[in-house]
């Protein structure tokens, strides 16, 4: 019998499944996908600088920085608000760092992963689906689509949606609101600056990503429709003008599509002989840009809480206890940050644009305030 089960195979429970080839245990993955496929091959993801420390130790780092394109750091970000006084400057040498985050390939990430486990030998099973799990007291049964069962001292749920275990109760939240993703060029090279600019409409993020930017444009449904309806150029005039002198030479825009906000937490994120990590424990609103990051330390921690637990502890109440408490002030504080941040920055009403202002302002005239705040973005909260 396997020690660990791990279920879904996407950059959490890769890394984890990474992080334990080499501790002597008996470790399977099991991903949907099919083997060398991945399904979200035109996303990218916002890691900070503790995400590239945790793929620097796993060697997996080198390899995506290799990949032409996979990896844009961030050297500035420019928070503003469109209508309003107060601004802020974040940049890299503020915490004395070659880059305050970075923009990464989702599908050449993936690929590191893959070729890594494989490189490790690590047993990992692509086209299986798991439909359920089933756990007594002292096992967890995955159940692949087809009949197949995988027993395990510890079940890891790391599915990106929490749908493969019952037993572990989601709490939902409807922001309201819609984000619209895309691309768009610009005349001049974005040189690692990124923008955060808060607008009528909704906050706008620009994210440096190969020679073009990614946008995320939280919106109200009606106006997501609006936006979505629009053809390339007067969307483009319509974002240029958000962005009034900030920013005023974008060209051209592709690739808009847009998915509802909410936030979902598992709570607890353990049951029986099961532990949900990555986005099946938690999915964040992306205006901080912490859900992946978050995720990952999800794998990171649950390895070295595994690393320290003697084999036939694993997936015992107490080694599950022991996880949950160790991820608590990481995990609350980074659902607190996004809800908080999303609560004060993501809407425009005038009585919170002048707080929102005073804030901007503070933050970039003090120091100390401003690095703290850096570094909480940077490494967790
Ligand atoms: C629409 C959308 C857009 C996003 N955009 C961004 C962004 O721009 N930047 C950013 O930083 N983050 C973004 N995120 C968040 C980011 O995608 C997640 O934080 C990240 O993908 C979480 O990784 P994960 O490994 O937990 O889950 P996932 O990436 O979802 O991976 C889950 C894996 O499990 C497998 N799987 C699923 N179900 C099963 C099953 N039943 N049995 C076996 N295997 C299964 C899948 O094949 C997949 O490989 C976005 C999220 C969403 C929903």
């Amino acid at each position: 019998m396997p020690d660990i089960c791990i279920v879904g195979a996407g950059p959490v429970g890769a890394t984890l499944a990474l992080s334990l080839a080499d501790e002597g245990l008996d470790v399977v993955a099991l991903d949907a996908r099919a083997q060398g496929a991945t399904l979200r091959g035109d996303r990218s993801l916002a890691l900070s600088h503790g995400a590239r420390l945790i793929f620097e130790r796993l060697g997996v780092w080198r390899a995506l920085e290799a990949t032409p394109g996979a990896v844009t750091p961030i050297e500035r970000i420019d928070v503003s608000q469109a209508g309003g006084f107060g601004s802020a400057l974040l940049e890299a040498s503020d915490v004395g760092l070659p880059a305050l985050g970075y923009v990464v390939s989702y599908l050449a990430l993936q690929e590191a992963l893959d070729a890594a486990l494989e490189r490790a030998g690590v047993d990992v099973r692509y086209g299986k689906p798991v439909d359920r799990i089933e756990a007594t007291p002292s096992l967890a049964t995955a159940i692949a689509s087809g009949g197949e069962r995988i027993a395990a001292r510890l079940a890891v749920v790391a599915d990106g949606t929490g749908a493969a275990c019952d037993g572990i109760e989601r709490v939902r939240h409807d922001y309201g609101q819609v984000a619209v993703i895309g691309k768009v060029e610009t005349a001049k090279p974005h040189a690692g600056l990124a923008y955060e600019r808060f607008t009528p409409d909704g906050p706008i993020a620009l994210l440096p990503e190969g020679a073009h930017y990614g946008f995320v444009w939280t919106l109200s449904p009606a106006h997501a429709q609006e936006a979505l309806a629009l053809d390339d150029d007067a969307f483009v005039a319509r974002l240029a003008a958000r962005f009034g002198r900030r920013r005023t030479d974008l060209t051209r825009t592709w690739g808009r599509k847009s998915f509802p906000l909410v936030m979902e937490f598992a709570r607890p994120a353990v049951a029986t002989r099961i532990v949900a990590i990555g986005n099946a424990s938690q999915t964040l609103h992306p205006i901080a840009g912490q859900g992946f990051n978050l995720g990952l330390r999800d794998a990171w921690d649950l390895k070295r809480t595994i690393v320290a637990s003697a084999r036939d502890d694993l997936g015992t109440p107490a080694m599950l206890a022991s996880y949950a408490m160790r991820r608590r002030p990481d995990r609350w504080g980074g659902i607190a940050l996004t809800h908080g941040l999303v609560h004060l920055f993501g809407t425009d009403l005038p009585l919170v644009r002048w707080p929102r202002g005073v804030g901007l302002a503070l933050l970039d005239a003090i120091p100390p305030l401003k690095k703290s705040f850096t570094r909480a973005m940077l490494f967790g909260a």
